[in-house]
């Protein structure tokens, strides 16, 4: 199978090609020619099979330049007990008859963001190698908060590769930079930038783009590369949950084999839904797809009425993971529901940077509805969703999965759609545990908690174990206390390199 880009068709690389670069040198982002097809009699096949065995399987289909030992060692590099608290890697949870979580948060950072980067680093590797190349990689990663601590635990200690994160100083929570600046591993250096998310993602961008600076790293023997969202190695990998979520079905006898669900995905930069589409595409039973946004709503606008229109407030909410006004991954979407017509994705994506808006014809739009349903939720809604769940279930959600949750009660009263329906789970309640205390314990209860305070408290009132990597951290040394202005950024990389 071949990859191409969202912006030119003419382009034909392989995955390995397309995992180490990125992004197409076009701009746009690559995607695979064709969508492999899955039959049922597949599905019934990895319903026996473990996590990993279903990673492979999926994962084989898209990486056929990959020999099938090499997808098995990324996978079983990946998905195992070490890593993750769980035999199962992505458990379900029933709720009631017809609603179920899919819970992501089982692996070392409790966020969903480790599904994919616990095998990212594998892949890359074997894609350096793959494609010829000698240098090792230095992923360079800008974060607001859950991507950096995942990138750390994902390529810690992976031979080859070092990895270099820059958080800004004021723009993660307590817990977020704890997870960061104790950080073990001898590949891994971690920065606070002085500024806000702006500062440290456009100083990473800046070196990104440094023809001369790209130079002095090849001498030394250094490529960059990303961890980011829009890397096809990121994306894949959060294909097969889709699919291990629905073969638990079928084991536990929820549902029969052809019978389809629905999933409920909250979303930011779209990635995670986009992974959904793909498992549709392949021929997982889906009914339909419920993009749930927080009131950074430009999704919902989008699915509603075809225009996607970032010229809005952006808004500060209690699912900060979702605060997002451009939604990279959408561009792979547009090139799919067009019938891959490149000219016209790269017009949007030139408008949506130039004026902030594009608007897609009535078609595109109608046939974006049939697939997707688009809601959102405010925080006051998503903090009773938290407490309602609790109190009639005993179910304790994060704020994330909680606006997944609310977006659902509204598909539901408006379509009267009794499907069965999986809600996707993509952060520990743990690691948002102030809101989520506050939510089942009152207006006050996290007042004066320190970070730990915080995780026994909320382990006492919701009858929750506190994941160790989270408690853990108190007895942590702290090793890296560097700080440094957005010009001294690269100080940082050339010191952490030796750079000569
Ligand atoms: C990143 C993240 C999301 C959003 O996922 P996208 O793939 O960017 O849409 C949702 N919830 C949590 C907890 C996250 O960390």
């Amino acid at each position: 199978m071949k990859y191409t880009s969202t912006r030119n068709k003419t382009l034909s690389v392989t995955a390995a090609m397309a995992i180490k670069t990125g992004l197409a040198p076009d701009g746009g982002l690559f995607v695979p020619t064709d969508i492999p097809s899955i039959t049922a009699e597949d599905i019934k096949a990895l319903t026996q099979m473990s996590y990993a065995e279903r990673a492979v399987f999926i994962l084989g289909k898209f990486l056929t330049d990959f020999t099938l030992e090499e997808v098995e060692d990324c996978a079983c590099s990946a998905y195992n007990k070490v890593k993750f608290e769980t035999d199962e890697i992505a458990p379900l949870y029933k709720l009631t008859n017809d609603v179920y979580f899919l819970e992501l948060w089982h692996g070392p950072t409790c966020a969903f963001k480790d599904m994919a980067l616990q095998i990212l680093p594998h892949l890359l590797k074997k894609s350096v190698v793959k494609t010829g190349e000698t240098k090792e990689i230095v992923i360079l990663v800008a974060t607001s908060g859950d991507t950096g601590k995942a990138a750390l635990e994902g390529f810690k200690d992976v031979d080859g590769t070092r990895i270099i994160v820059f958080y800004p100083e004021k723009g993660v929570s307590s817990m977020q930079k704890r997870q960061m600046i104790t950080q073990e591993g001898n590949n891994v250096d971690v920065a606070a930038v002085c500024g806000n998310f702006d500062d440290a993602q456009s100083g990473v961008k800046m070196i990104f783009g440094d023809a001369e600076y790209a130079e002095v790293l090849e001498r030394n023997g250094f490529m960059l590369s990303s961890a980011n969202s829009i890397n096809w190695g990121r994306l894949v990998p959060q294909i097969v949950y889709y699919f291990s979520a629905y073969c638990n079905l079928l084991k536990n006898d929820e549902i029969k084999l052809g019978d389809p669900v629905n999933f409920v995905v909250p979303t930011g930069n779209f990635g995670n839904i986009l992974a959904a589409y793909y498992a549709m595409e392949m021929g997982l039973p889906i009914h339909k797809l419920i993009c749930a946004s927080n009131e950074n709503n430009v999704l919902t606008d989008f699915i509603k009425t075809g225009i996607y229109d970032k010229n809005r407030p952006f808004k500060t909410t209690s699912s900060p993971s979702m605060d997002i006004l451009i939604s990279s991954n959408l561009e792979r979407l547009l090139y799919q529901v067009t019938g891959g017509d490149d000219v016209r994705v790269a017009d949007w994506m030139k408008e949506l940077k130039e004026s902030g808006r594009y608007e897609v014809p009535d078609v595109t739009k109608a046939r974006v509805k049939e697939i997707f349903y688009g809601g959102y939720c405010d925080d006051a809604a998503t903090l009773e969703t938290i407490s309602k769940v609790h109190t009639e279930h005993g179910y304790v959600m994060d704020t994330h999965t909680a606006v997944a949750k609310c977006v659902y009660e509204q598909y539901k009263e408006e379509t009267k759609d009794e499907t069965k329906t999986v809600i996707v789970s993509t952060a520990s309640p743990f690691k948002f545990g102030d809101k989520v205390l506050t939510a089942v314990a009152g207006e006050g209860a996290a007042e004066g908690l320190d970070d730990f305070e915080l995780l026994t408290a909320l382990s006492e009132k919701a009858d929750l174990t506190i994941p160790a990597s989270l408690s853990n951290l108190k007895t942590k040394p702290i090793i890296f206390t560097t700080s440094c202005d957005k010009t001294e950024m690269y100080d940082v990389v050339s010191h952490m390199l030796n750079l000569s």
